[in-house]
């Protein structure tokens, strides 16, 4: 393995030109947009136009003329090719956390006398805890249940009543066989949910071919959505009319500005709207969604895939001595698009990395995670993201003392 070889995957790259598209700053190698997408060039303009021209100038009238009521749809529209849905499946609100709870919730009530919500260890922590709060709210009406990996397949029974699984693991980057689990969970009756955060923007996730009955997911990370953006949510056509929200909120309303006193569904997915639209947030998210207008998800994915692999076989080579291990999946059809190596001095490594500029991040205990994100990332940056890794750890530099601080944020 040389640098040449990395530059010709470069000059081979389809996706090479989207580079451009971004804003990245000099000097960074940018190994964290599973967790915070990069700035798209575009995203400044259209916020700074919704700002001074649409909410300065146009006021209030901007809701009609400059259609930001129907943002929430159009830009669902605009994501659901990402993800295998068909238009009018997707929506965008709230944020993720909250469309979880909105969509479990909903599919509780679609399954009365059914107990047990399955889930697996080890989840990402906001879909753990909403689930355990919707457990407590709902009393003995609803039992969450934790399966590990190897066993939830077994444990999908007549009781169950959601099966409500993260697509990528946000630590291991481990994928589950959506459409075998989704089947499995029909066979019992159960309908099942997809969290998509660590795979909408990454991979070609097909919804429908799958039969997924509901999925949510971030804006922010391979939607380059922006921090904290909107969230989007996916319920199947046929479902749409039977699935209550339990935020029963005006936006979701049949006809919002008839101002009636009793709430009355909209029909379709609309109906998942509660409150009003952040268009802040929603104008920043459709700037980076329009990146992905003309492009093949399943180039997408394979580029992903290829870094990773890249990666990990650079990972293998060189990493032993050093007591780093392999975390994730070898095989790519296991793996989403981040690759994660564990070590216990992980954070004051992760910190030493990005004092040099190679950002990635760090998931306690011992987890250091490199986000492979096909629009923006060069196989030359793997090389050379590697080769300061190898410094990192060759001369010691993680073991400063400056770099086993704990900030908020790890
Ligand atoms: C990033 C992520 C979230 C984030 O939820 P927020 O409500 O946006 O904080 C939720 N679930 C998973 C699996 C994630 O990866």
């Amino acid at each position: 393995m040389t640098r040449a070889a990395f530059e010709a995957l470069d000059q081979a790259d389809e996706l090479a030109r989207l580079r451009d598209l971004f804003s990245l700053p000099p000097g960074v190698i940018y190994l964290d947009g599973n967790s915070l997408g990069a700035l798209p060039k575009a995203t400044a303009a259209r916020v700074q136009d919704l700002v001074n021209r649409q909410w300065g100038v146009d006021l209030i009238r901007s809701w009609n003329t400059h259609d930001w009521i129907g943002a929430a749809a159009r830009i669902g529209d605009k994501i659901a090719p990402l993800i295998g849905a068909a238009p009018g499946e997707v929506i965008v609100a709230d944020s993720t956390s909250v469309n979880l709870f909105k969509l479990v919730c909903g599919a509780l009530a679609l399954r009365p006398g059914r107990r047990t919500i399955l889930t697996e260890p080890g989840n990402f922590p906001t879909d753990l805890y909403i689930l355990q709060g919707i457990e407590a709210w709902l009393g003995d009406q609803v039992q969450l249940r934790t399966m590990p990996r190897g066993a939830l397949a077994d444990a999908i029974d007549a009781d169950t009543a959601a099966v409500v699984l993260t697509h990528v693991h946000y630590k291991t980057a481990e994928r589950w066989p959506m459409a075998e689990i989704t089947a499995l969970a029909h066979r019992h009756g159960a309908l099942a949910v997809w969290d998509l955060s660590h795979s909408a923007g990454a991979l070609a996730i097909d919804l429908n071919a799958a039969n997924a009955d509901l999925a949510l997911g971030c804006g922010y990370k391979y939607l380059n959505g922006g921090p904290g953006a909107p969230s989007f949510a996916f319920v199947a056509a046929r479902w749409q009319d039977q699935l209550a929200s339990p935020l029963s909120g005006w936006m979701g309303h049949a006809e919002p500005f008839v101002f009636d006193d009793d709430y009355r569904p909209a029909p379709g997915i609309r109906r998942q709207l509660c409150g009003t639209p952040g268009m802040l947030g929603l104008t920043a998210l459709e700037a980076g969604i329009d990146l992905f207008a003309d492009l093949d998800m399943a180039a997408v994915e394979a580029k992903g895939l290829a870094l990773g692999e890249a990666f990990i076989a650079l990972a293998e080579a060189r990493l032993g001595a050093w007591g780093l291990e392999l975390a994730s999946p070898k095989a790519a059809d296991r793996r989403g698009s981040h690759v994660s190596l564990r070590h216990p001095e992980g954070y004051a490594i992760m910190q030493a990395l990005i004092a040099r500029g190679v950002i990635g991040d760090f998931r306690a205990p011992d987890i250091l995670r490199f986000g492979m994100t096909p629009l923006y990332l060069r196989f030359t940056d793997i090389w050379d993201a590697f080769e300061i890794l190898r410094t990192v750890l060759e001369t010691g530099e993680y073991l400063q003392p400056r770099f086993s601080k704990r900030a908020a944020v790890t």
